[in-house]
């Protein structure tokens, strides 16, 4: 990821480092060409994409306690090294589950086998399986109100997708709630958009007070048609043989990669994105994607012949899918730093938008958590309006309040100002968890759009933003 060749179109451009202008009597760069030339150079290069295509190729997905992980993690951080930055493997304990086989079979009104993904973390069915009535319900209300339907059945959630934040509450509370009223075993509609017959995993808890009971994702096609059974007076029956190991926490890493600041090293811009994935597909989107592009806008800084003013720090975490174990542990771990500003991107690799911005505060009431300030990140973000202008190449010219990501969530919660990469996701949630989340999906146009996006607003971050006195 290397830009050698960087230098001399700099040197032309008469941008020279900082101690060489000194001396010849010239003043530093301006930062509006410096982001000019950034971005010019991203969105020529290949490299983020090809990186993708060695990770999705050569390792494929990455489990937290998958052999695959610490491969990914050895290969980020021999790259990271490779672009000059002082790289730092941090160590985070992470969850090791395990899928097994697993199959889903309707035996009335007719034999039809049903695609499913067990939910991370499920326990298995017994060796011969489950066979049960099924009860489908819309809402969790209608659970409540058909409680004493639920005895002994298969309940399977048909929650319509409206938002991601907003349906994804089926999947990860929906054992535990049909189990609360006596279900031997749970089925969600996966959640997504729309469907080719492609089942959705992801990660589901069950309560301590609540026997947990087996829980995979059905397609959007088969909760429909067993929703249709149900509402004609029909009451299918399945079986389910679901197996998977939930052994003890493993050691993984987070890796680190830090371009030292030129005149505020103490204050740092974080750049995240997770290195772990669900284990189907290659992790391409979510969030391979992510990586290559913080990865390669890092290595774009990492290249110019001046440092940018502060610290900038690539953080490729762990265990973001079934834990969030490696965001938890950075901020505890970097607790005492003056983290100024955190972005992620975490949302595939469709056109970029924009960003995402917010800062919060401690709600009113003590011991209450935190809450967005809303009024703090607008002031901020219109601090930020005048740079706009510098993305219109990459059509992400959008900077709104909105959540930043999983990941550097604990950051933001201790002071920085937290920022996430908005993408086009109409390719995105079709494919989300699933095996189709592979290279092949990936435009590489729209991958230098990304790093050229990602790029400019790091330089901006870490170079002009008003952001010393924005957090902590
Ligand atoms: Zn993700």
């Amino acid at each position: 990821m290397l830009h050698r060749t960087l230098l001399p179109l700099l040197l032309v451009s008469g941008l020279m480092p900082t101690a060489q202008a000194a001396r010849r009597g010239t003043p530093p760069p301006e930062p509006d060409i410096v982001a000019a030339e950034l971005l010019g150079r991203a969105l020529q290069s290949d490299e983020a994409y090809e990186e993708l295509e060695q990770l999705c190729d050569t390792i494929g997905h990455r489990l937290s306690g998958s052999p695959q992980l610490d491969l990914a993690t050895a290969w980020a951080a021999a790259k990271l090294a490779e672009d000059g930055l002082v790289v730092t493997k941090e160590p985070v304990m992470v969850p090791s589950w395990t899928r097994g086989p697993a199959s889903l079979s309707m035996v009335h009104p007719l034999n039809a086998n049903l695609r499913l993904l067990a939910l991370g973390g499920s326990i298995s069915t017994p060796a011969d399986g489950i066979e049960a009535d099924v009860l489908v319900v819309s809402t969790f209300q209608e659970l409540t109100e058909r409680g004493a339907e639920a005895k002994g059945k298969i309940v399977v959630f048909n929650a319509p997708f409206t938002t991601y934040g907003e349906t994804v509450g089926y999947r990860y509370a929906g054992a535990r709630e049909a189990s609360r009223v006596g279900a031997v075993a749970s089925l969600v509609r996966s959640i997504s958009p729309s469907s080719l017959d492609t089942p959705h995993t992801g990660t589901q808890a069950y309560a301590d007070d609540i026997a947990p009971i087996p829980t995979a994702a059905i397609t959007l096609e088969d909760a429909e048609r067993l929703h249709r059974l149900q509402r004609r007076g029909v009451t299918p029956r399945l079986r389910l043989n679901l197996s998977a190991s939930q052994g003890e926490d493993v050691l993984s890493h987070n890796v680190v990669g830090e371009l030292k600041g030129r005149e505020l090293p103490e204050e740092i811009v974080v750049l995240g994105c997770h290195l772990d994935s669900w284990d189907v597909g290659q992790g391409a989107q979510d969030d391979g994607a992510g990586c290559v592009t913080v990865m390669e806008a890092v290595a774009q800084l990492a290249a110019l012949p001046v440092a940018p003013r502060r610290t900038v720090r690539v953080v490729l975490y762990t265990n973001e899918e079934n834990g969030l174990a490696g965001g938890r542990a950075y901020a505890e771990a970097h607790a005492d730093e003056h983290i100024v500003a955190a972005v992620e991107d975490d949302t595939g690799s469709g056109q970029p938008l924009g960003f995402r911005a917010e800062i919060r505060k401690a709600k009113a009431a003590p011991d209450e958590g935190m809450e967005r300030d809303e009024a703090a990140t607008e002031a901020f973000i219109a601090s930020l309006t005048p740079y706009l202008p510098w993305f219109a190449p990459t059509g992400a010219v959008d900077l709104s309040v909105g959540g930043s990501g999983a990941d550097v969530g604990p950051l933001v919660a201790q002071g920085a100002v937290g920022f996430g990469l908005s993408h086009d996701m109409s390719n995105y949630w079709p494919i989300h968890h699933t095996d189709a989340d592979t290279f092949d999906k990936v435009d590489p146009v729209l991958v230098k759009r990304n790093v050229a996006t990602m790029t400019v607003f790091a330089w901006i971050l870490a170079e002009v933003a008003p952001l010393s006195g924005a957090a902590k």
